[in-house]
């Protein structure tokens, strides 16, 4: 597929958005693994869509086909074809480290010591340079950029004797955010990190015609609706499960750290029809709105969400407030990677192209907008602009979260600290520069109790506090202890 990388990266800049990394696939057990990892990869697309793979395994080999694209685009009955077998994974991706280019696609397959293993990960190895160095200078060759190669590596090196405990010493020397599916020729493993960055599930597809069940794992729930396999749990962290011919295996490859989930998965990336991290999304999305109207109460006609991942925390203002919401912004969801731009300049013509006003419902009236988040500011100081301009005699903003101050190290496509707008404005200075009537965030504190959080701390709230939960050190002195089923 042809693919304009410099384009990618300016419509990036164009949204203003932060962006997930990854979504991650795994079926073991079924006749059609591939296919099933194919439409779950779909459901999972919102996760990442710069490229995408399968990898599969027919008890012999290890298949694999990736492309740069979108899932749809690249995987039919052809392609499919390519990746038989009864298990398999699958990785749909943007960049957080490595190159955007086919050759850091996921799943990465390698043939080493241990066999043939394919990986695909979501997350970010926070110590993965440092990895790469040790070995590059012991004279390993890297072949692609990508952080997951470390894990690869570490695989390869490691002086267990049996492929499940080298892989379990591979992760315990990994630190981050990470959730990962391997398949070898015979098992299928997945893993998360032991602080719980990102979330991994676990499902099942019960057979049929006596066959056995089919073992599901994704980064979200809401691909196994498509799929129709039953929720059956999270993986805890630090759990490495295996999958073979003797059935489900669980053991903890590290002891479980202090659970410092992504909170930011609720706010933004996670779809409202997934539960995530034991919660369903739409439920927190609409107590964010709820707190939000509760904590920056406003006079106004009709609450406007910015669509579509303003929507469920606009459904709960309006709720909570008793002002009407009203679908003022339309957006285009059919606009692709390049656009041509007339030769006299349009205003705002990237915003344009995505979000159009009703004029009919924005006229005169008193217009609370409600989005999930202000990255750099720019798009949000163009929507205003676009709902003003639609005869709105006032616009106030109220965002689903606390200001983005600082960058994630954690798996999420953040701009540099100074590109981020809180990070050296205040609200009253943001209000200004977006062109705001008024402009409120919702707190950490009522952020944290609208994800689920009861008296434990579960989140990691690094890009609204500074305070990151790791300190970037190694794991390497950690033991693992005991399997526990
Ligand atoms: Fe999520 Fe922010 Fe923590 Fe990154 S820093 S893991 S985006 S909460």
């Amino acid at each position: 597929m042809d693919f304009d990388g410099e384009q990618f990266r300016e419509d990036r800049l164009m949204d203003d958005k932060l962006h997930e990394e990854c979504g991650v696939m795994a079926i073991y057990g079924h006749p059609e693994a591939s296919k099933l990892a194919y439409l779950g990869l779909h459901a999972l697309q919102h996760r990442g869509q710069e490229s995408a793979g399968i990898a599969s395994s027919d008890g012999e080999r290890i298949h694999l086909y990736k492309a740069m694209g979108l899932v749809a685009d690249i995987f039919n009955e052809e392609t499919l074809k390519r990746v038989p077998g009864p298990m398999a994974i699958g990785h749909t991706r943007y960049s957080t480290t490595g190159d955007s280019a086919l050759l850091n696609a996921q799943p990465i397959r390698v043939e080493c010591n241990k066999g043939r293993i394919a990986v695909a990960h979501n997350g970010n190895i926070v110590n993965a340079a440092e990895i790469r160095k040790k070995f590059e200078q012991q004279g390993s060759i890297f072949q692609t950029t990508s952080d997951t190669e470390v894990i690869v590596h570490l695989i390869a090196q490691s002086k267990e004797q049996t492929l499940t405990d080298s892989i379990a010493d591979a992760l315990r020397r990994i630190e981050g955010a990470f959730s990962v599916v391997i398949v070898t020729e015979k098992y299928l493993f997945a893993a998360r990190d032991p602080r719980g960055f990102r979330p991994l599930s676990m499902g099942r597809i019960p057979g049929v015609g006596g066959r056995p069940d089919t073992v599901v794992f994704g980064s979200e729930t809401c691909a196994f609706d498509l799929i129709n396999a039953n929720f059956e749990r999270d993986l805890k962290p630090g759990e490495l499960v295996v999958v073979g011919p003797g059935g489900v295996k669980s053991r903890f490859y590290a002891p479980a750290l202090p659970q410092t989930s992504c909170i930011f998965e609720h706010v933004y990336f996670s779809r409202p029809d997934s539960v995530i991290f034991g919660r369903p999304v739409q439920a927190s999305r609409e107590s964010m709105g709820r707190t939000l109207a509760r904590e920056a109460p406003v006079l106004a006609d009709i609450v406007v969400p910015v669509p579509d991942s303003g929507v469920t925390a606009a459904m709960g203002y309006a709720q909570e407030s008793g002002i009407p919401v009203q679908f003022g912004l339309i957006r285009n969801h059919y606009v692709g990677r390049t656009f041509i731009e007339p030769e006299q300049r349009v205003r705002d013509f990237g915003v344009k192209l995505k979000l159009n006003p009703v004029r009919s419902l924005l006229k005169g009236k008193r217009v609370v907008l409600i989005d999930d988040s202000i990255v750099r500011g720019t798009t949000s100081k163009k929507i205003v602009r676009m709902v003003r301009d639609a005869g709105a005699s006032e616009v106030h903003v109220r965002i689903s979260c606390p200001p983005t101050i600082s960058p994630c190290y954690y798996g999420v496509d953040t701009p540099n600290r100074e590109q981020l707008i809180a990070s050296s404005k205040s609200v009253e200075e943001i209000r200004e520069f977006i062109g705001a009537d008024s402009l409120a965030y919702l707190s950490l504190e009522g952020l944290r109790k609208a994800s689920g959080e009861g008296d434990t701390p579960m989140f990691c709230t690094g890009c609204y506090t500074g305070s990151y939960p790791t300190n970037f050190v190694e794991l390497h002195d950690i033991q693992p202890v005991e399997v526990v089923k």
